[in-house]
């Protein structure tokens, strides 16, 4: 993903939409307690790094366009530093990227068929994801992010799908537009995902060749592709903590507003939060 978003500018609009409230404030004179908790949602979204903090433009339009205000969150290990953003975000997005570690992950050797890892970012993530939900934020997981929210509590993945899961004949790593739906999913009705989408079926963009193995402890399966590929998980005891295996923000910050519930379900949950 070439088209980035510095976090600068991030900080800059969450500056803006601050100094908003404060005006109105100024300008009504007698605000109620209510007014003041409309202020906008902030969804912090994981960053990666290489010459940059972060996170695909796709990611930050999409939360944008559900009405929350992203907030790139840059990897650090620094404790103190992430529990010094999570005082500052109302939701957490975990994005997409490279492979989690097996080794270190969920105790597997690594396969010839591993990706790229990344040791400190999956650090990061992993701090940052349990972290966010111990303190009880809403929790979306993305691709990488489903993967590594599975792994973070406790679960495994498939380290990579065409050499570990010979009964899997869907092709996971499309060649078509992000914004395109390629291979299809079934969806636990009564599911978090099958509210936020209000179907039980539907095509899916997919660029992934990990998916998740055996589900963490406290957590469910909510989705499956037609070869039997997790494709959603969600926490049992929560109705704010989930992840997807495809890319709704692919399809919604090109404004296509099938997957649009997924980000609106994370905003207004975020706005629960902060009350
Ligand atoms: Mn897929």
């Amino acid at each position: 993903m070439k088209r980035v978003i510095s976090v600068i500018a991030i900080i800059a609009v969450v500056a803006i939409s601050t100094v908003n409230v404060q005006a109105q404030k100024k300008v009504k004179g007698t605000v109620t307690t209510t007014e003041v908790c409309e202020r906008m949602p902030i969804i912090g979204v994981s960053a990666s790094e290489t010459d940059a903090a972060s996170a695909p433009l796709t990611y930050v339009k999409a939360i944008k366009r559900a009405g929350g205000v992203p907030l790139v969150i840059p990897m650090t290990t620094d404790k103190a530093q992430i529990e010094a953003v999570l005082e500052v975000v109302d939701a957490v997005v975990m994005t997409g990227g490279e492979d989690v570690d097996p080794l270190k992950g969920y105790g597997e050797e690594p396969l010839r068929a591993l990706g790229e890892i990344v040791p400190e970012r999956d650090e990061f993530d992993l701090m940052l994801i349990r972290m966010a939900v111990a303190k009880g934020l809403p929790v979306l997981g993305i691709c990488r992010g489903e993967q590594l929210m599975n792994v973070a509590f406790g679960g495994s993945l498939y380290q990579d799908i065409p050499s570990q899961v010979p009964t899997s004949y869907v092709k996971h790593s499309q060649k078509a537009p992000r914004n395109y739906g390629t291979h299809t999913i079934d969806i636990e009705e009564g599911s978090l995902l099958n509210k936020q989408l209000g179907v039980k079926s539907i095509a899916v963009n997919s660029y992934h060749h990990q998916a998740v193995k055996d589900v963490a402890p406290g957590f469910k399966i909510t989705a499956y592709s037609k070869d039997g590929i997790v494709e959603a998980i969600e926490k049992v005891d929560s109705d704010c903590v989930w992840g997807v295996q495809f890319h709704p923000e692919g399809f919604v910050s090109m404004g296509d507003d099938s997957f649009l519930g997924i980000f609106k379900h994370l905003v207004e949950k975020a706005k629960e939060k902060r009350k």
